[in-house]
This record gives C-alpha cells, sequence and structure tokens, in this order.
C-alpha cells in the first residue's frame, strides 16, 4: 500500500509511447521510484497531484480525471468492489483540508505522448523560466497567498497546456436565442417533460419508431440512451436523426466511455450538421456492467466534464480540442447527468458546478425516489450560486414491478429506494398490483418534485413501459386522473 494514499495501487505503470533518451528514463525511474511507494503512481507523465490533495487520480479504475463518476459511494468503487472510490477519497480529504475549491478547475485529458514519462521535467523548465530567485521571493514573502501564488505559477502552466486553458469559472453562452425547441421551453418557464427511449438491440426500427410517435405528443423532448449497461445497440444520433424525421425533439445522449477526442468531435459536428440541438454528455456506465469478453476497463480518453468543455469551447469559441480555429461552428444545447445519491451530497453539488462551469446547461438527474432527501441536493446546489444558470430536470421511472425496484436498488450505482417504497412495491406485488402501484409512486414523486424551487421538469426513465408515459404526463400536469382506486385500473 502507498505511503500517502488510502487507494490500493495494483494497475502497472503506463509505458511510454516511444523510446526515450537515456536522461528522460533515467529521470522517470526516479520520479517512479519516489512517487510509487509514496503516491502509488502509474507514471501518466500529466501529474495531478497538487489538485488531488496528494491522492493519485489514477489510482480511478476508470482512469477519471475531474473527480468521481455517478456510481461512486463512501464504501467502495462500482468497477472494482474491492477498493475504495478514490475520488470519494480525493474529495473526502480535500474537504477536510479545506482545499476544495481547486477541486473545481476543469483538467485536461491526458496527453498521451507523455505516458510512461517523467512529469517532473515540465516543473523544472516552468520553474527555470520564472527565475530561482522569483520563486524564493514568492514563497518567502509574507503577503497572504504570495507562496500559494509562487506555487500555482509554476504548476498551472504545466496542468493546464495552451491548447486547454481550463479554469474553475463559469462561462455562460455565448448567443442568446435558443438553439433548440427544449431550450426554448424551458427559458420560457414551462414545467418540461423529456422521456427516455432506450436504442433498439438490432436494425429493425418498427418499435423505436413506434415510441417515438406514442411519446412525441406528450414530452418536450425524447432522450435516445448511449449503450447503457455497456451493451451494444443503435447510436444514439441515429435515433436522434429518427426522431427528427418524425417531427420530435430529440436529446442525443453521449457516453464517454466509447468516445476518443477525435471521434466526439467528429459524431458532434455531424450530428449538429443533421439538426440535432440537445446533446447529454455522460461518462457512461463500465465495461463492468456488459457482457464479455470485456473491453480496456481502466481508461476513458475523455470523462463528462472534459466533454462539456470540449463542446462549449467548439461551439462558443469556435475551437477544436487541439486550439485550431473552425469555420462554421456547431449549435447545440448542452447537457449532463446529475447523480443526488451517489456518495455525499456536498461532493455531488461540487462536482455538478464544475459541470456547470464547464458548460452543462440543463441536468438530468438519476432515477430519485426520495423527493424529500432532495431537498438536501438542493441546497447544496443553491450554496454554490448555480441553480440560476442549469434547468434541472429530476429523473422520474415508473416501476413495473418489485423485482426491478429491488434491482435498482442493489445493483444500479447511484440510485437509492427508500424502503417504505420497496415494502409498497412487495405488498402491491402480494396482492397483484405491482405496475398500479409503481405508476401511484410515480404520480406521488411529481406531485412533490414540481413544486421544487429550481426544478424545471421532469425525466422520465419508463425502461421498456413507455407506454405508460402519456398517462402520467396527463395525469401528473393536472389533467383528472382516470382511476380511483388501484385496483380498478388497466395498466400498460
Ligand atoms: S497523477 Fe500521474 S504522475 Fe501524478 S502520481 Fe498519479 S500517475 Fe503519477
Amino acid at each position: 500500500m502507498p505511503g500517502f494514499t488510502p487507494g490500493r495501487r495494483y494497475q502497472p505503470p503506463f509505458m511510454p509511447f516511444k523510446r526515450q533518451p537515456f536522461e528522460k528514463r533515467a529521470l522517470a525511474k526516479i520520479e517512479l521510484a519516489v512517487k510509487g511507494p509514496l503516491f502509488g503512481c502509474r507514471m501518466c507523465g500529466n501529474c495531478l497531484l497538487q489538485e488531488t490533495a496528494l491522492i493519485c487520480p489514477m489510482e480511478c479504475p476508470k482512469g477519471l480525471r475531474n473527480g468521481p463518476c455517478g456510481g461512486s459511494t463512501p464504501e467502495k468503487c462500482y468497477v472494482d468492489e474491492s477498493r475504495p472510490c478514490i475520488w470519494y477519497k480525493i474529495y473526502e480529504r480535500s474537504f477536510k483540508l479545506g482545499c476544495e475549491a481547486i477541486l473545481l478547475e476543469v483538467l485536461p485529458p491526458m496527453d498521451w505522448e507523455k505516458a510512461g514519462m517523467d512529469a517532473w521535467s515540465d516543473v523544472f523548465i516552468q520553474a527555470k523560466k520564472i527565475g530561482v530567485k522569483n520563486i524564493v521571493t514568492g514563497l518567502t514573502q509574507r503577503e497572504a497567498g504570495s507562496a500559494s501564488k509562487t506555487v500555482d505559477s509554476i504548476f498551472r502552466p504545466v496542468r493546464q497546456p495552451e491548447w486547454w486553458q481550463g479554469d474553475s469559472l463559469y462561462h455562460a453562452p455565448k448567443y442568446t436565442e435558443p438553439v433548440s425547441e427544449l431550450e426554448r421551453r424551458l427559458k420560457a418557464g414551462e414545467f418540461v417533460v423529456a422521456a427516455e427511449v432506450t436504442p433498439p438491440l438490432s436494425v429493425n426500427t418498427d418499435k423505436l419508431k413506434e415510441n417515438i410517435e406514442l411519446l412525441k405528443p406528450y414530452v418536450a423532448a425524447i432522450n435516445f440512451t448511449d449503450g447503457p449497461s455497456a451493451i451494444p445497440r443503435m447510436s444514439s444520433w441515429a435515433c436522434s436523426k429518427f426522431a427528427l424525421e418524425l417531427g420530435a425533439e430529440p436529446v442525443m445522449q453521449i457516453a464517454a466511455r466509447d468516445r476518443t477526442r477525435v471521434g466526439l468531435q467528429s459524431e458532434v459536428l455531424g450530428a449538429a450538421a443533421l439538426g440535432v440541438r440537445n446533446m447529454l454528455c455522460l461518462t457512461g456506465d463500465s465495461m463492468v456492467l456488459g457482457p464479455g469478453p470485456r473491453g480496456r476497463m481502466d481508461i476513458v480518453d475523455l470523462d463528462a466534464i472534459q466533454m462539456l468543455w470540449i463542446l462549449r469551447r467548439m461551439r462558443d469559441e469556435s475551437k477544436y480540442l487541439d486550439g485550431r480555429e473552425m469555420k462554421n461552428p456547431p449549435q447545440y444545447f448542452l447537457g449532463a447527468a446529475a447523480t443526488p445519491f451517489a456518495s455525499n451530497m456536498k461532493f455531488q453539488a461540487l462536482r455538478e458546478q464544475k459541470k456547470v462551469n464547464a458548460g452543462a446547461q440543463f441536468f438530468q438527474t438519476n432515477v430519485v425516489f426520495d423527493a424529500d432527501a432532495l431537498d438536501e441536493w438542493l441546497n447544496e446546489i443553491a450554496k454554490r450560486d448555480i441553480l440560476d444558470k442549469v434547468y434541472i430536470l429530476i429523473g422520474i421511472a415508473p416501476l413495473k414491478s418489485f423485482k426491478i425496484a429491488a434491482y435498482m436498488n442493489d445493483k444500479i450505482p447511484g440510485i437509492f429506494v427508500p424502503e417504505k417504497i420497496l415494502k409498497r412495491m412487495e405488498d402491491a406485488k402480494n396482492k397483484g398490483y405491482e405496475k398500479e402501484e409503481g405508476l401511484q409512486i410515480a404520480l406521488e414523486l411529481i406531485e412533490k418534485i414540481k413544486i421544487k424551487q429550481g426544478v424545471h421538469g421532469i425525466h422520465l426513465m419508463a425502461i421498456g413501459w413507455e407506454e405508460i408515459v402519456p398517462r402520467i404526463v396527463l395525469e401528473a400536469l393536472g389533467y383528472q386522473p382516470s382511476f380511483s382506486s388501484p385496483k380498478s385500473v388497466v395498466v400498460g
């Protein structure tokens, strides 16, 4: 176990892409000899220790560099249950030390040309640029903040290369007129309903089109998931295109899990040219949830926050990731996932703020089953002063059965089903009206959620029960309920 990290290092160090000169190889060996035992260093060559409370983030089995994924818990990492979530530990230590503000800085994806090489030579070069005299003066001056400014002047240019220029600030979108119908409705103050459709497993699009036609009159937008649970399905952009052809408003979900930096930029340019305007950036479920044989699980080229930063800069600054100027930039409305019940709400709120700073204009939360506990998360978000910068759509899943409720609670990272809801579903199962009870629970939740300050709508995740969505929308939005007692209802 490395001296200063609460994680457990077993992943091997990264290897350099090409053979390096002797002095670079020697420096890399010395760096590994020092940082390996102390921090479990994997020699990523793009060191972030100063930003992560001296805990190496590359202990994260997904290789995330901007914070935890939505599956983070205080107890364990969902990808590798034998170890703690290293990002939970980083947040915990940063909050304890009072240095959590630095976690807001949007950090770049790895420069893989540096992988396996020393990170020290970049620091030495930068220190040389500043000059030994200036560094000593800065570190010894009594003026408040002088020492930290001096340290930052050395490390910031190293961790924030010219082509990235990440920071901790909010960047308001540089356009005023809504670019999508979803954005227009949210701006107009409507209580918006979005619904999710899982893309088909084959090229047969009959059910997909049927679902689009079914939902279109009732919702402002339809989300198309992107390989949920790491199972291959029709691509989200193709489903989005079908939705456009049928006159519906799509939200294209993009999972970082399956994207490289080149692939992401190509895909959003194509999707925007096809008319897709709403894009939801996600880190994506780990391969560990999908069927084998498994692809590489320890490297995600980009994370959701980096995707937001890249897409926002493409749109607002006409820049590709590498800093080149772009002609005719794409237009889109950017969204992100939020997970109120993962790990610790304070930590989640910081992560949501980072997403908003990076470019998220709307959140679609993970499924919520406890409307009262949601207040704590909304309060934490409010404290971070982002409630007026992002539209929030709360995730609601009508439960079709007790089995699904129990599965969600036990197996899906970031979802918490309270005991009383599990009990209601179990009783309903025994008495033979599970679907009616699931519907009733969803309606009760929406009733409570729609009056909460800071909530702008709901996001329905019917998971194969799309036919229930019209009824939920009609009843939840104040229409006369079409049933009086659960047993008299025929549902879905
Ligand atoms: S961030 Fe990279 S260089 Fe720094 S300790 Fe971790 S693996 Fe090593």
